[in-house]
């Protein structure tokens, strides 16, 4: 049966409101979770399982799967087409609002032990994206790997080099090594979205590059605040401080106060941190 009349067997008419594509090639979802590389005894938090296209294979491989899903006329499917795997939990829970620092106390330590690596996979809908890379990523959960299906030009923005950068890029980098798995087409999809898809897998660090991680947003937020202007002015008015003391922490860290925010490597960045909190 195909995806189309899988859902309409299931009385499911999928909701744009939800960014609901759901995968119809088992081919594409296999290359998916292999890019997860998932270790028998791990913990696999997913997003938005849809009808299980991911959740399946990832039951199959995983010690145990937690699948985080806001539509809850989708749960009951969810689980019935998966035969109730033993190995899945599914929250009916908003993945924006979810605690990630505490996710895994919602499996007992007896179903998954507290020092299982856990992996992050998600096809997610495309405008919750960039929010919920930064609530996982700013979390204490720690994933050994991110695998995530996102829009082909925001899997581009994550992985953008200097010159390209943008508030999205220096917020994946500054966690993680991101890199390209693979593009898809929209007829892997059913609706088929508008536009190409893309895997992107995330390494996290395994300790934070800078302690301050507040200070490098602030610096980001403010550079990337107004399109196109340079640093100097852009860093002025974003943080409150004068031009020549924007100039000054510029100048410190040996970056022309008159290049631009897109064009500041994730090091650059954090010089700038370390500099602009010396001043206290
Ligand atoms: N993983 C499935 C697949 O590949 O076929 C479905 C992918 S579909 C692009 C996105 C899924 O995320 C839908 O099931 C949708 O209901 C769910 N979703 C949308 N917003 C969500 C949110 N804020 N938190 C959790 N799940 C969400």
């Amino acid at each position: 049966m195909s995806t189309r009349q899988r859902l309409s067997s299931l009385g499911i008419t999928p909701r744009k409101s939800l960014g609901q594509n759901f995968l119809t090639d088992p081919g594409i979802a296999r290359a998916i979770v292999a890019a997860a590389r998932i270790d028998p005894g791990d913990l696999v938090i997913e997003i938005g399982p849809g009808i299980g296209a991911l959740t399946q294979f990832l039951a199959q491989q995983a010690g145990h799967v937690i699948a985080i899903e806001l539509d809850q006329h989708l749960i009951p499917a969810l689980q019935a087409e998966l035969r109730h795997p033993a190995n899945l939990t599914v929250i009916h829970a908003d993945a924006l609002a979810v605690d990630y620092n505490t996710i895994r106390q919602t499996i007992g330590a007896d179903v998954c032990p507290i020092e299982a690596p856990v992996r992050v996979v998600g096809n997610l809908p495309y405008y919750i994206t960039s929010a919920f890379i930064r609530r996982l990523l700013e979390s204490q959960l720690n994933p050994a790997l991110i695998v995530l299906t996102v829009q082909m030009e925001v899997a581009q923005r994550m992985i953008a080099e200097p010159d390209e950068m943008s508030l999205l890029a220096v917020s994946v980098q500054f966690y993680g090594q991101p890199r390209l798995m693979m593009r898809i087409s929209p007829s892997a999809f059913y609706p088929q979205p508008d536009v190409d898809s893309a895997v992107v897998a995330i390494t996290p660090y395994p300790r934070p590059l800078y302690a301050r991680a507040s200070s490098v947003f602030a610096l980001a937020r403010a550079g990337f605040g107004q399109r196109r202007k340079q640093l100097r002015n852009t860093l002025a008015s974003g943080l409150g401080i004068t031009r020549e003391q924007a100039e000054g922490i510029l100048l410190a860290s040996r970056i022309d106060p008159a290049r631009r925010a897109e064009t500041l490597g994730i090091d650059e960045w954090i010089t700038l941190a370390s500099h602009y909190d010396a001043q206290g």
